[in-house]
């Protein structure tokens, strides 16, 4: 196994108790700074603190000293902040500023074995085109605790910073704890990167299209590799890492079929952003993001999963091939578990100020709104969902929905009602206005047929899903007029071998029907190739 491949399975897939074992086994030391001011911030500080003592008890080779920010070390570092991280500032630099806790914990214990190790772990690709990069570049990366697609672009920007110390340097600024620095550069939204005050990208990127970003200094959403770096063969490729691929990763391999799953962000798909679950049976209330790291950790057990990895084309055939970003997968089947992405409004101003006020994720960007006025657009269980916990965190916020009536759940919308959060029905937005960030949105009231404006500090969007099919439409799959993949009972597709699961084919679209969907894909996957239908006769 290439060097950079044992990495990722170090970081990624390793059990707990094997994390302390790689953190013992850690060859290199790293010397943490930390710069704290008493009265400021002591939470994060606090919490920085807490994270670092308890990694030292398994990991001997990482040591801590703690300096105020009146010590003349915080001058020759330039810390002013408090907290401020420094990691091995002697060989990199790194700087945090807020604390590793909540989700960036991830990034953090990522980042100790990637510098413990000196192996960023980063595919042939990245690698290469952070070589060509032949000027410096300050990345700032913005971050909140409660952001699951977060750890994912720190990471990247780690793996740079690592990869090229002599011209690279990071900031990875929490939000929460430094919103002034968030204000500065209008990041309403996370993770948002900067690389020398020049924003190059929105949300999280698969690591390759990260390293082309940073090189072109702007975002890029498109990545060609230059060539195949490696070859897996298995046999079913799952495409898509929420509750149907994982579940269908945990049916195939049980079943005894070698099974991977492919994901480009983040797993978990929207259950991972959704903060409340409450019909999942087994758990009366669960964090979105705590059930998907419970599957995730589940389905591990069984396959292998190629997390911020995508899937660029698949050639049907026998063996059918799967190229993604990093390498080649062969297979003898291919399930399509792409899930779907959110739907936008499509009215002036919402790409524009997208980050800036605009949001699609209460879970990762509701923090900054504490406090602030927002609206949430959708009458949908996902509009209910995120106004409530909106809500809940201290955010003041208004439900803004089209029609007359809510669709959500009858539960959710008695809930609404019960903590009195404004509703304005039968009300559409039609512009979100502002320079920098969002100021007002107008909307317009059915019923009166008037124009309006509101005073808002944020918009997020609710209004449903669209179903992924780029790649299925691609390898030349047939939809049905709705835009869904067209499936039998069996979840084949029109191509022999590729199947589907999930919100890609339509129907209720819940996270136990997507579990539901994947497991019949991958039961009826191992029928299939014991005794594949395509070779079979028409009287079998
Ligand atoms: P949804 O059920 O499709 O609802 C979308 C909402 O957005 C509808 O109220 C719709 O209005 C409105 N809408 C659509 N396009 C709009 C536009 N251009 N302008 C203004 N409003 C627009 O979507 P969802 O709430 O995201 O839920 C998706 C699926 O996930 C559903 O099956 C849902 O049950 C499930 N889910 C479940 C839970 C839970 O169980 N706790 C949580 C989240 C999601 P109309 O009503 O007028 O069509």
């Amino acid at each position: 196994m290439p060097e950079h491949e044992s990495m990722n399975s170090i970081s990624g897939q390793v059990e707990q108790a094997q994390v302390f074992e790689v953190f013992k086994k850690m060859p290199h030391e790293i010397t943490l700074l930390l710069f704290t001011s008493p009265g400021k911030n002591d939470a994060f500080c606090e919490g920085a603190r807490q994270l670092i003592r308890s990694i030292r008890e398994v990991a001997p080779k990482v040591s801590l000293r703690e300096y105020d920010l009146g010590h003349k070390m915080a001058h020759e570092r330039n810390a002013d902040f408090s907290p401020t991280l420094l990691l091995d500032p002697e060989r990199y630099n790194i700087r945090w500023m807020g604390a590793p806790i909540g989700e960036e914990g991830r990034t953090f214990v990522e980042a100790l074995l990637i510098m413990g190790y000196r192996e960023t772990g980063l595919s042939l690709e990245s690698r290469r085109i952070l070589q060509r990069i032949d000027s410096s570049r300050d990345i700032k990366v913005f971050v909140s605790p409660t952001c699951p697609y977060c750890p994912q672009q720190a990471v990247n920007a780690l793996k740079a910073a690592v990869g090229r110390p002599e011209i690279i340097s990071l900031e990875i600024i929490d939000i929460q704890a430094h919103p002034e620095m968030a204000e500065k550069y209008s990041a309403h939204s996370v993770p948002q990167t900067f690389a020398n005050d020049v924003l190059i990208a929105q949300g999280a990127q698969p690591e390759e299209l990260f390293m082309a970003s940073l090189e072109k200094m702007e975002q890029q959403t498109v990545y060609i590799p230059e060539s195949d770096a490696e070859e897996v063969e298995a046999d079913l490729v799952i495409v898509g890492g929420g509750p149907a691929g994982l579940t269908a990763g945990i049916y195939a391999a049980r079943s005894g079929l070698k099974s991977v799953v492919i994901e480009k962000g983040a797993l978990g798909g929207q259950v991972a952003t959704t903060p409340i679950v409450e019909n999942y049976p087994g758990f009366s209330q669960v964090g979105g993001k705590t059930l998907v790291d419970i599957m995730v950790s589940h389905a591990l057990e069984y396959a292998n999963i190629f997390p911020g990895e995508e899937v660029m084309e698949i050639k049907p055939g026998n063996p059918i091939t799967v190229m993604t970003s990093r390498r080649r997968f062969t297979a003898k089947a291919v399930l399509l578990a792409t899930g779907a992405k959110h739907r936008s409004l499509g009215v002036p101003g919402e790409t524009r100020l997208s980050g800036r006020g605009v949001s699609y994720c209460s879970t990762c960007d509701g923090p900054l709104f504490k406090g602030k006025k927002v609206i949430i657009v959708g009458g949908g269980d996902s509009a209910v969902t995120e106004a409530l916990h909106l809500h809940h965190i201290g955010v003041d916020v208004t439900l803004v929905h089209r029609r007359d009536t809510l669709r959500a759940q009858e539960y959710l919308a008695k809930s609404l009602f019960e903590s009195k959060i404004p509703v304005i029905l039968e009300t559409e937005v039609k512009e979100i206005r502002g320079q920098d960030r969002v100021k007002e949105v107008i909307f317009l009231h059915h019923p009166s047929g008037e124009s309006g404006r509101l005073a808002v500090d944020g918009v997020f969007i609710a209004i449903g899903y669209e179903p992924s099919v780029e790649l299925a439409r691609k390898v030349g799959v047939e939809l049905s007029p709705e835009g869904y993949i067209n499936r039998d009972e069996r979840h084949r597709t029109n191509i022999p071998g590729i199947y589907s699961a999930g919100d890609v084919e339509g129907g209720y679209n819940q996270i136990v029907t997507a579990a539901g969907q994947g497991s019949e894909a991958a039961l009826s996957i191992f029928e299939d190739l014991i005794n594949p239908y395509w070779k079979r006769k028409k009287s079998e």
